[in-house]
Parts: C-alpha cells; structure tokens; sequence
C-alpha cells in the first residue's frame, strides 16, 4: 500500500504501525520519554537552522517531532482505552485561536 497524503489520524496510525513494527518501547512507563523526545528533535531543528542546513534538513527535524507527539497520543489512547481525535482537535484549536484578538498571548516581542 502506498500512501502519499494523509490526516493527522491515520499519520497517528501509521506512527503507532512504525513503533510496533521497529520495536519501539510501546507501554505506558514510555510516555515520558515520547514527550522528550519530541522536546529533542526540535532542538536539532533549531540546530539545523542555526547552522543554515537546508530546509529539507529542518523539515525532516520539525517531522521528527510531530512523530513522537503522535506516538505519544497513540500510546495514550492504547494505554489509557480512550480515542483522541487529532483531527477534530487541531480544527476546534484552529478556530478557538481564529477567534481571539489580534497577537492574542503576545506582550513583549523578543528580539
Ligand atoms: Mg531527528
């Protein structure tokens, strides 16, 4: 089966078959460090960026990230026997934030 685009959901799906499949660690005393590791691919995006890789370099980093974040809400749903809709929550916080003011959360800027 050959995939070329995909929701939020099934990219859940497939994290979960590629953690399975590669032997990932895969029970509940592992959601600590999904969450960690998601903390350190945007590192070495950040990394990336500062040492002007390219930004397939960066993108793939930034991907990296969004893998553990899914596998930690797929483990969270195995673990815990509940479904989180990554796909109906990213559009409620969508609009929550489409309806909020203008640099809502945004006191000082950093320069
Ligand atoms: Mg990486």
């Amino acid at each position: 089966m050959s995939i070329d685009k995909c929701t939020f959901n099934e990219a859940k799906r497939l994290v979960r078959e590629l953690v399975s499949a590669k032997g990932f660690p895969n029970n509940e005393s592992a959601l600590t460090q999904k969450l960690l590791w998601a903390f350190v691919e945007l590192g070495e995006a950040a990394d990336a960026y500062k040492k002007g890789e390219s930004w397939d370099v960066i993108s793939e980093e930034l991907i990296d990230a969004i893998f553990y974040i899914l596998d930690f809400i797929g483990l969270v749903e195995k673990t815990q026997g509940i479904e989180i809709d990554v796909d109906r929550l990213f559009l409620e916080k969508w609009r929550k934030n489409m309806e909020r003011p203008r640099q809502y959360g945004q006191k000082r800027d950093i320069k």
